[in-house]
């Protein structure tokens, strides 16, 4: 026996809606267009967003025998036809529709998995006009696996520098968009997973991806997201616009507590909080400052480290291409309000300046972006290394750079691992030739293979 679930959900009615109610018996009722289906596929839901023309009443039916998700528009038309939906990877095997009594539009989503759906209407804003966004979140899987957790060598007990990477935008929010059609959504994932496999190559340092491919995070979701894998340091990634082709340079931003540092942090930042009117995420969901949280010290001593290690990659990035500022600027951006994790933004450059959009798309320009912030990163927390990590370890081990002193209980092997080179190269740079060490002994530690 097929069992048969039912939720009706409205929009809520319009301000003027008994106008509207009005006019519609004189005049000949307004149908919505369904313009456009569009679908991203996230780690555990899968998005589908309808572009409308106006607002809609619906209706969602789960069916099981075959599995299927029905979506039911009244006095509706479908414009564009729903064949070319990425569907790779998704629950969703097909999606068809079809006209019922008259006018109303039925689309089913034929499903190869169980899922549960979570549908809200979203009002119109400048960048985008009326839309329905339906997720339909997996049931069968793992449920929502938390990136990372510190990880501790298993030796040593020392733990690495977790280093959350988000890249901005995604999947319904294409953020600045460039000269050919050059999205800052996809130029700044592909700076993210560059810092991300260089950090991943730096022993101490550890890489979290806020996200990994095309899909929205909300901005507080990303926040959560640098919690749960404990970070102790969250960059986001971006690339600026502006309205004159000439304005160039990238800049690094960190909270501002008070007011802006310029107007045109100010600008931005107000341009980059409305990613989540863009991304697709409900009112209620929005972001309740954390006013009180703010004015805690934690906060302030937070801010004085996302300050000094910004000015550090900003030094770095400064070395090869053009600063927007000479200084990090700071503004009241969202995605960097957690009060306990030092948090930085970095405008990678104008995508809106043609020069900079194709360098910005260049592999070789990328790699450099990556190259200067993990540099930077690096650097502080050589020389800021939290209690507990490789890092701090290494500093309080070492007589100078690669200089490592014997303590008591200390083996080659243990040695060779922390360091993350080879036993036996770490015995021929120091002419042993068998495992005995002395406490007190200095070692050189090569560079590694
Ligand atoms: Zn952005």
């Amino acid at each position: 026996m097929a069992s048969e679930r039912q939720k009706r959900c409205k929009t809520a009615i319009p301000a003027g809606a008994l106008l509207w109610l009005l006019l519609s018996v004189v005049m000949p009722v307004q149908a919505a267009d369904i313009l456009d289906v569009r679908l991203w596929r996230a780690p555990d839901h899968t998005r589908v967003v309808f572009d409308l023309s106006d607002a809609i009443s619906y209706s969602i039916l789960e069916l099981d025998n075959p599995r299927r998700l029905v979506i039911d528009v009244a006095d509706a038309r479908l414009i564009n036809v729903l064949t070319n939906l990425p569907l790779e990877n998704t629950p969703i095997s097909r999606v068809r529709s079809g006209v019922r009594y008259g006018d109303n539009l039925r689309i089913v989503f034929d499903l190869k998995a169980k899922i549960r759906p979570k549908s809200f209407p979203l009002e119109p804003n400048e960048r985008t006009g009326h839309r329905l966004v339906l997720d339909l979140f997996d049931e069968d899987i793992k449920g929502t696996e938390v990136p990372a957790v510190k990880s501790v060598d298993q030796l040593s007990n020392r733990r690495d520098i977790i280093v959350a990477i988000d890249a901005g935008h995604g999947g319904e929010d294409p953020g600045a968009l460039g000269p050919k059609k050059l999205y800052e959504k996809k130029v700044v994932l592909a700076i993210a997973k560059k810092l991300s496999a260089q950090l991943e190559a730096t022993p101490g340092l550890k890489p979290v991806m806020v996200r990994d491919g095309d899909y929205y995070v909300s901005l507080r979701g990303r926040r959560d997201l640098a919690r749960k894998s404990q970070a102790d340091l969250f960059v986001s990634i971006h690339a600026d616009a502006f309205s004159q082709a000439s304005a160039s340079g990238a800049s690094v931003y960190a909270l501002s507590t008070k007011g802006a540092s310029s107007t045109a942090a100010k600008y931005l930042a107000d341009r980059e909080n409305s990613a989540d009117l863009v991304g697709g995420v409900r009112l209620s969901d929005k972001d309740d400052i954390l006013a009180g949280v703010l004015t805690d010290l934690s906060m302030t001593a937070t801010l004085d480290t996302s300050l000094s290690l910004g000015a550090r990659v900003l030094a770095e990035i400064g070395d090869f291409a053009k600063l927007h500022k000479p200084k990090v600027e700071q503004a009241g951006f969202a995605v960097l309000k957690s009060p306990d994790i030092p948090s930085i933004l970095v405008e990678t450059g104008f995508i809106s300046n043609p020069t900079e959009a194709s360098r910005l798309n260049t592999s070789s320009y990328q790699d450099k972006m990556a190259g200067a912030m993990h540099q930077g990163i690096l650097s502080w927390f050589k020389s800021h290394p939290p209690a507990g990590t490789l890092l701090a370890w290494q500093r309080s081990n070492q007589s100078d750079g690669r200089v490592y002193v014997i303590a008591r209980g200390d083996t080659l092997s243990d040695i060779a691992v922390r360091y993350r080179v080879p036993l036996k190269q770490l015995k021929a740079t120091n002419g042993l030739s068998g495992s005995t060490i002395q406490v007190g002994q200095k070692l050189k530690i090569p560079d590694g293979p």
